[in-house]
């Protein structure tokens, strides 16, 4: 049985905000990933079945291994269209924030959504929400920001205009967000949430190959290089590193998307309960991290790299040269102790 989780004054708030407005934004993290993009599109298409005018806004474009979302096309991008961002937010009665904590999360659109006095909802599986919306739906242990908007949409009495469009878009964040289901995060209940969704008829197998495992040829030399080429193990640490930098990443014509999941590949080295991946973007370096079990990286990327996310897979930025991140890195590496695998410990 699906238990209800929202708040009911919470509930009957949104709904409230939803059914006074016309106009509703809707915005989801920079370098959005199946969770991000798949609970926005998946949200703004059950508005526009409800005969509201709702529009993705999104800070940056979203990486070419999620092309394949339906009514991706319609998604306005904040660096690519910024007059058409700046005029939905401002014609819209509602913003509703999906999968991130904080404003600061969606860049220069942030700024434009801050100084706007439209209303702001959350709908978020983040720890430590920022305050600064109006309503919040927050459950840092819920799978992914996907599962929180199904049960939205079922606790709200919208179950009725869910059709197989969006059951396509849950169900690629929740495949994405869960690692194909093998995180601990996938409850019970997300399995009868999952078993509704293929109820509309979608194609898992494909879903999976499109979202998981579909890489272009020089994405997967460059993988394969990074790997052979660039991987460090410290063992002793239970942790590996990866490096690219951005004259490896042009040998290999990277665009975006293209380390998709790259860090996860260390995590298969039974040695290794930490990797962490650093890769040189045109203004800073992005880090990524992954982990198993009790080890929190969402604290490594708070500290070192002006960034945060869940305690098994967190990432943030580094400004500074690739030598100056790797530097970082072995300060981070001193202070691992691979006896202490709890909460309090790096
Ligand atoms: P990824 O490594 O796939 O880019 O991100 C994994 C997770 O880490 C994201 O879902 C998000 O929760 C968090 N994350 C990634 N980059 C950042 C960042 O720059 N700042 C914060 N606060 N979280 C991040
Ligand atoms: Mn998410």
């Amino acid at each position: 049985m699906i238990h209800s989780i929202i708040d009911n004054h919470v509930l009957n708030n949104v709904c409230r905000l939803i059914h006074e407005s016309t106009h509703i934004v809707i915005t989801c993290h920079k370098s959005p990933d199946g969770d991000a993009i798949g609970s926005s599109l998946a949200l703004c298409h059950l508005l526009n079945n409800m005969g509201k005018m709702a529009n993705v806004v999104i800070p940056d474009s979203v990486p070419r291994t999620l092309h394949f979302l339906p009514t991706l096309r319609d998604v306005t991008v904040y660096t690519k269209a910024e007059l058409r961002a700046k005029r939905l937010v401002s014609q819209a009665e509602l913003i509703i924030c999906l999968d991130f904590n904080a404003i600061t999360r969606i860049d220069k659109l942030g700024v434009v959504i801050e100084e706007s006095p439209t209303p702001r909802v959350l709908i978020d599986h983040h720890l430590d929400p920022v305050s600064h919306f109006d309503e919040m739906i927050s459950f840092p242990e819920a799978s992914s920001t996907c599962e929180l908007v199904y049960r939205f949409m079922s606790e709200a009495g919208y179950g009725s205009l869910i059709d197989k469009l969006i059951a396509e878009c849950l169900y690629v964040g929740i495949m994405t967000d869960t690692g194909n289901f093998t995180y601990s995060s996938a409850s019970p209940e997300l399995y009868e949430i999952v078993a509704n969704l293929m109820t509309y008829g979608i194609d898992k197998e494909q879903l999976y190959r499109l979202a998981m495992n579909t890489y272009s040829a020089d994405s997967v030399r460059l993988q394969g290089y990074a790997l052979h080429e660039k991987m460090q193990i410290f063992a002793d640490k239970g942790v590996a590193l990866l490096t690219l930098t951005r004259e490896e990443l042009q040998h290999f014509n990277y665009r975006k998307g293209d380390t998709e999941g790259l860090v996860n590949k260390p995590l298969a080295i039974p040695e290794v309960t930490i990797s962490i991946f650093m890769r040189q973007d045109p203004d800073f370096i992005k880090v990524s991290c992954r982990s198993q079990g009790d080890r929190p990286v969402n604290d490594i990327c708070r500290q070192y790299f002006n960034g945060g996310g869940h305690r098994n897979a967190a990432g943030g930025d580094f400004y500074g040269t690739m030598d100056q991140a790797i530097d970082t890195f072995f300060t981070i590496l001193e202070q691992i102790n691979p006896d202490n695998n709890n909460s309090t410990s790096l």
